[in-house]
C-alpha cells in the first residue's frame, strides 16, 4: 500500500493553530497589544472599525523590526523571545510562542509597517492568508503599525460565529483594560468608528484605574501592599460600600498577566466576610509577583490560566493581604452604620438585615418538600426550559384557570413571614409567594409592556442628576440609552461619558430607588447577560433585576394584596425572567400525610 500521510501545507497548519489562539477580534487585540509592550513601547494606539471585524490597527513606538524580521515574524514559531525550552521557565515577556502573527496572517489581510531604531527607511509588508503579497521600503517614523483587516475573510464559518458588535466590543475592551491596567506607565488610546473611547495618560496605577473606571472610584480605593518571601502583592481593593451586585470589575494579575481564577477571586471575597451583602462583589485590581519558576504559564494558548505550585498557600496569602488592607482603613463608620440599622429593625419588630437574607426557619423549609403535584409539574417544566415564557404560552389554558383561582383565593387572607414571604391559605392547601421574585416578575412584565405599547410615563425630576459612566461602559450605554428612554427614563448624553437624568419611570415612584444606582446596576447586569440577543429583553430583565433584594420588607395588608394581585395579573406569574420560582403551593393531602 502506498504511503498516505502528508504534511499539511503551512497555510492550513496556521489556520488550525489560529483556531486556538484567535477566537475573535479581541484575541487579535490582545496579541498585538502584548507584542507592542514586549517591544518596549511607551505609546500604544488602538484603532477599530466595526468592533474589529473590519479593522484592528495597532500603532506603537517600540523597537520595531528589521526588513528580515518583518518577514520572519509571520512564520510559525518565529519569536525573538525564547531560544530554548529552558527559557520557558524564565518567561518575562507577554508572548513567547511565536504563533500569534502567523495565525493572524492566515485568517486576515495584514499590513505591517515597521522601522528599527537607528535605521533611515522602514519596510511595509502586505500579507493575506499566509501569502506575502508585497514587501517594499516605506517611510515609517518609528515603531510598528499593524493593520488587521477583514478578520476570518477566508473562514466564513468563523466569521458567522462572531457576535454582535456590542458583544465583540465588550471582549475587546476587556483585553484592552487588562493590558492598560498592567502598564500604567504606558500611554494608551482606543478609537472605535472614529470616536475616542479611551485616552489614558501615563501615570501610576491609581491614576490609571481612575481614567479607566471614572473619577468616582478614587475615593473608594484602598491600597493593598504586602510582601512575603515567595510572593508580592500590590494594587487596590474597593471599600465595602462600593461593592456592586454585578460581578464586574475584578482584576487579578500574576506577573502582569491577567488571570481568570474563581478560586483566587474567592480569597478576596472572603476577606470581606459579612462587610458586604451576599450577592455583592467587591472591586479589586491586584498584581501578584511570583518567581516564574513557581508557576507554569504554558498551560493554555490564550494564557489566561496558569498553574501554581501551591495554590492554597497563595489563596491564604491573598486573603490575608486583602484583610490587612481593609483593616488598615478605618471601617468603623460602616460597622456602626450596620449596628444602627440592626437596632432600628429590631425596634420596628423586624428581623435585622443579616437574618432576612437567610432561608426561612426549618419548620417552613419543610414546605418545600411537600410541593403538590401540580406545582412540581410547573417547576419541572420551568427547570427544563431555558425560556419559560414559550413553554407556558403553549400549555397555558389549564394553568390559566389554576392561576385565576389562586389569584382569587389568595388575596382574601394573607400574612407575612420574615418580611420575605407572603403566605396564603388556598382551597387546595397553602401558597407561599416569594416577594422578591414576584417583584422581579412584575417589573419585567411592566417594562416589556411599556416598550411594546410605547406608553411609558416619565416622572420628571425636580433636580436633574448627572452621572458618569465608566469609560468601559460608554459603548454599551450608547446602545441601551434609546431603550431606557422608551421605558420611561429621560436621560440625555452630555458627552465624554457624562449623562443627565431628567426623569425616571413614573412607576418607580414610592419605591425609593436611586436612579443613578439603577442605571449602574442595569449596565452591570446587561454586561453579564451578553448572551441574550434581544436588546429590549436584556434591558427589561436588567431593570427588573435592580429591584432584587428590595422586595423583602415588611408589608401592610394592602401592600401584600396589591403585590399578589399584580403577580397573578402577569402573563407568566410562575417564575422570574431568570427561571426562579415566584410561588409554591402545598396541598392538603401532603399536609395530612405529614401529620401521620
Ligand atoms: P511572540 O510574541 O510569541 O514572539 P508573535 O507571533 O506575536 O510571537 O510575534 C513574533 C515576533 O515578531 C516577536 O517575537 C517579535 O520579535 C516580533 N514582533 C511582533 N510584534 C512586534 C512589534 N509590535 N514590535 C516589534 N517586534 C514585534
Ligand atoms: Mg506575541
Amino acid at each position: 500500500m502506498s504511503d498516505i500521510i502528508q504534511l499539511l501545507p503551512d497555510s492550513i497548519a496556521n489556520q488550525i493553530a489560529a483556531g486556538e489562539v484567535i477566537q475573535r477580534p479581541a484575541s487579535v487585540v490582545k496579541e498585538l497589544m502584548e507584542n507592542a509592550i514586549d517591544a518596549g513601547s511607551t505609546e500604544i494606539r488602538l484603532i477599530l472599525k466595526d468592533a474589529g471585524k473590519t479593522l484592528i490597527q495597532l500603532i506603537d513606538n517600540g523597537a520595531g523590526m528589521s526588513e528580515m524580521d518583518a518577514r520572519m515574524c509571520f512564520e510559525r514559531h518565529a519569536t525573538s523571545k525564547i531560544r530554548s525550552a529552558d527559557d520557558l521557565f524564565h518567561i518575562k515577556t507577554m508572548g513567547f510562542r511565536g504563533e500569534a502573527l502567523a495565525s493572524i496572517a492566515s485568517i486576515a489581510r495584514v499590513e505591517l509597517k515597521t522601522i528599527r531604531a537607528g535605521q533611515k527607511i522602514g519596510t511595509r509588508i502586505l500579507i493575506a492568508g499566509t501569502k506575502i503579497e508585497k514587501q517594499e521600503p516605506d517611510q515609517v517614523l518609528q515603531g510598528t503599525s499593524i493593520s488587521v483587516k477583514n478578520l476570518f475573510y477566508n473562514v466564513p464559518a468563523r466569521r458567522k460565529f462572531l457576535k454582535s458588535d456590542a458583544v465583540e466590543m465588550r471582549h475587546i475592551l476587556d483585553e484592552f483594560t487588562h493590558v492598560a491596567l498592567s502598564y500604567p506607565e504606558v500611554f494608551f488610546s482606543c478609537h472605535h468608528n472614529d470616536k475616542e473611547h479611551f485616552h489614558l495618560p501615563k501615570g501610576n496605577l491609581r491614576q490609571r484605574i481612575v481614567s479607566l473606571f471614572g473619577k468616582k472610584i478614587n475615593e473608594t480605593l484602598v491600597p493593598v501592599s504586602e510582601e512575603t518571601e515567595q510572593i508580592r502583592f500590590e494594587g487596590f481593593i474597593g471599600k465595602p460600600e462600593s461593592a456592586r451586585k454585578g460581578r464586574g470589575d475584578q482584576y487579578l494579575f500574576v506577573n502582569k498577566r491577567f488571570i481568570k481564577s474563581h478560586y483566587l477571586n474567592h480569597a478576596i471575597r472572603s476577606a470581606f466576610e459579612d462587610l458586604i451583602a451576599e450577592e455583592a462583589h467587591p472591586f479589586f485590581v491586584i498584581f501578584m509577583e511570583i518567581d516564574p519558576e513557581r508557576i507554569d504559564v504554558n498551560v493554555h494558548p490564550t494564557k489566561q490560566e496558569i498553574k501554581f505550585q501551591d495554590e492554597r498557600l497563595i489563596y491564604n496569602y491573598l486573603k490575608v493581604a486583602a484583610r490587612h488592607a481593609l483593616g488598615q482603613y478605618s471601617l468603623s463608620p460602616v460597622l456602626d452604620f450596620e449596628q444602627e440599622a440592626t437596632r432600628q429593625h429590631i425596634e420596628r419588630g423586624e428581623m435585622p438585615p443579616q437574618h432576612r437574607a437567610q432561608r426561612p426557619d426549618s419548620s417552613w423549609t419543610s414546605l418545600y418538600e411537600g410541593i403538590d403535584e401540580e406545582a412540581r409539574r410547573i417547576r419541572d417544566t420551568v427547570e427544563l426550559s431555558q425560556q419559560p415564557t414559550d413553554i407556558f404560552s403553549r400549555e397555558k389554558s389549564g394553568q390559566e384557570a389554576e392561576v385565576q383561582q389562586h389569584a382569587e383565593e389568595a388575596s382574601r387572607e394573607l400574612f407575612q413571614l420574615a418580611g420575605k414571604y407572603i403566605v396564603s391559605p388556598i382551597k387546595s392547601g397553602v401558597m407561599v409567594i416569594d416577594q422578591d421574585a414576584a417583584l422581579e416578575r412584575i417589573w419585567f412584565e411592566h417594562f416589556t409592556e411599556r416598550l411594546a405599547n410605547d406608553d411609558a410615563l416619565v416622572q420628571a425630576a425636580l433636580f436633574p442628576k448627572s452621572f458618569e459612566c465608566s469609560p468601559a461602559d460608554i459603548g454599551l450605554m450608547e446602545e441601551i440609552l434609546p431603550v431606557l428612554n422608551r421605558m420611561g427614563f429621560d436621560i440625555q448624553e452630555f458627552g465624554h461619558g457624562s449623562y443627565v437624568i431628567h426623569g425616571s419611570p413614573a412607576a418607580y415612584e414610592g419605591l425609593g430607588l436611586n436612579e443613578e444606582t439603577i442605571i449602574m446596576e442595569t449596565i452591570a447586569s446587561i454586561r453579564e447577560n451578553a448572551e441574550e440577543r434581544d436588546l429590549h429583553k436584556r434591558v427589561a430583565i436588567a431593570l427588573a433585576r435592580t429591584t432584587k433584594g428590595r422586595g423583602a420588607r415588611r408589608l401592610q395588608k394592602e401592600e401584600m394584596r396589591s403585590l399578589v394581585d399584580r403577580l397573578f395579573a402577569c402573563e407568566t406569574p410562575y417564575t422570574t425572567p431568570g427561571g426562579k420560582r415566584c410561588f409554591i403551593t402545598l396541598d392538603m393531602g401532603e399536609l395530612q400525610r405529614r401529620f401521620q
